[in-house]
């Protein structure tokens, strides 16, 4: 629409943005977490991308400094064994591990990525079910889990079954007996639409199958409550809410009960039972450390280490109430003088049916992902019409928020 606005109009609408900005100040002032965002290398961008790499903490240099000055030029090979670092895959795991509602014992950072992760953790899964003909996933998965889905479903001999949002329920209580697993994941990555751990997870056990859950969009933001759920095995990204960093490594939960029948296909030395023994048969681990695999990328799960901090001592329902608050106010900033932008919504309006981001359906996303760029705000766009906000607790403040939909409507006059 371009009816021009009357003169008397487009001041109101400005009175209003400019309350809009007070109230978001006011807010960062009684929230203590708005604190947070000091302490992030923004350079001044506004972060609201979904796809990963938010800003390091200022401190993370010296984090890395503490371990390659005072633990590896020092000490060279001997760090493995001295400094902490063999035990750290599982050290960083069990810290991880509260924010996604697990008991210690059950997480681990093998140093993979989350490809390779979710690769290893579904060859597992259908192993556990070797009668079952069926792997199960979602239309609306983010493509590399359907793409290795499909490789592990050829590799086993097993048909990889596609079921779309609203079918995968219904295929598992219709045909759940021929599931030997199913993967799902808690955050549509395109809409932020939710999808119930819970009762996909009963689900799942009702039919006999296994679940893989892939909290990528969901580690660090949204509860995931693993042990209460009964969840059997679940995977996640390092490097989106958890904050990692470039490439960061991915986790892997395995419920404790599982563990000693659980049989990943990567069984590298690390995750021997005795590696140092250097014997010739593979002998898994007791724990989780079998999910293990080679020599890990030390630095890279310094650096998750160091992000995971700030992350666990807020806690996951502090960091969910503020995401959501953060969530709720750019709607309220985007509709201000503009009830248009709001039809643009492409994720639930409840923001208890979404998970840390939301999307807006706009003609040329890439073009407001590039005008949103050049002005500060980064964003990112998913074809064909997509783009995606997120709401990280600890790093994007009330007035970042209003920055960002201020230029929002500045780019979509
Ligand atoms: C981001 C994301 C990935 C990324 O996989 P990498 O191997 O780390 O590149 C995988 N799955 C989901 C659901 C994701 O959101």
């Amino acid at each position: 629409m371009t009816t021009r606005k009357t003169a008397p109009a487009a001041t109101a609408a400005r009175t209003g943005r400019s309350a809009l900005r007070d109230e978001a100040r006011r807010r960062d002032d009684r929230d203590p977490l708005s604190a947070h965002a000091a302490r992030f290398a923004t350079g001044g961008v506004v972060h609201l991308n979904g796809n990963s790499l938010g800003p390091p903490r200022e401190s993370l240099v010296h984090a890395l400094d503490r371990v390659v000055s005072g633990q590896w030029a020092p000490r060279q090979v001997r760090g493995w064994f001295r400094d902490g670092w063999l035990e750290l895959p599982r050290t960083v795991g069990d810290k991880l591990a509260a924010l996604l509602g697990a008991g210690p014992g059950q997480v681990v950072v093998a140093g993979e990525t989350t490809s390779t992760t979710l690769f290893n953790a579904l060859v597992a899964a259908c192993r556990l079910r070797d009668d079952r003909p069926v792997l199960l996933a979602e239309a609306e998965s983010f493509p590399t889990d359907l793409y290795i889905a499909d490789s592990v479903a050829r590799l086993l001999g097993r048909r990889l079954v596609v079921e779309p949002r609203g079918g995968f329920d219904a295929f598992l209580a219709e045909h759940g007996r021929q599931v030997a697993a199913a993967i799902a994941a808690p955050v549509d990555f395109r809409t932020g639409e939710r999808r119930e751990i819970g009762p996909t997870t009963a689900l799942c056990h009702a039919a006999g199958a296994v679940s893989v859950w892939d909290l990528s969009h969901a580690a660090g933001v949204l509860p995931t409550e693993l042990d209460a759920h009964g969840v059997d095995l679940a995977i996640g990204c390092g490097y989106k809410y958890l904050g990692g960093g470039p490439g960061a490594p991915a986790f892997l939960y395995v419920r404790s009960g599982l563990q000693p029948e659980v049989d990943f296909p990567l069984s590298g030395w690390h995750g021997h039972a005795r590696p140092f023994d250097m014997a010739p048969r593979f002998v898994p681990a007791g724990g989780v450390d079998r999910a293990r695999t080679g020599t890990p990328p030390l630095l890279s799960i310094v650096a998750l280490d160091h992000a995971l901090e700030p992350l666990v001592q807020t806690g996951i329902r502090a960091l969910h109430r503020r995401s959501r608050s953060l969530g709720e106010f750019f709607l309220t900033c985007l509709g201000e003088g503009r009830p248009d932008l709001l039809r643009r919504l492409a994720s639930p309006r409840d923001p208890d049916r979404r998970g840390g981001h939301l999307a807006l359906r706009v003609p040329d996303a890439d073009g407001l992902e590039r005008a949103l760029a050049d002005s500060g705000v980064l964003v990112d766009a998913r074809p064909p019409d997509l783009v995606r906000f997120a709401f990280a607790p600890l790093y994007v403040t009330y007035e970042q928020v209003w920055r960002a939909v201020n230029e929002v409507h500045r780019a979509l006059p």
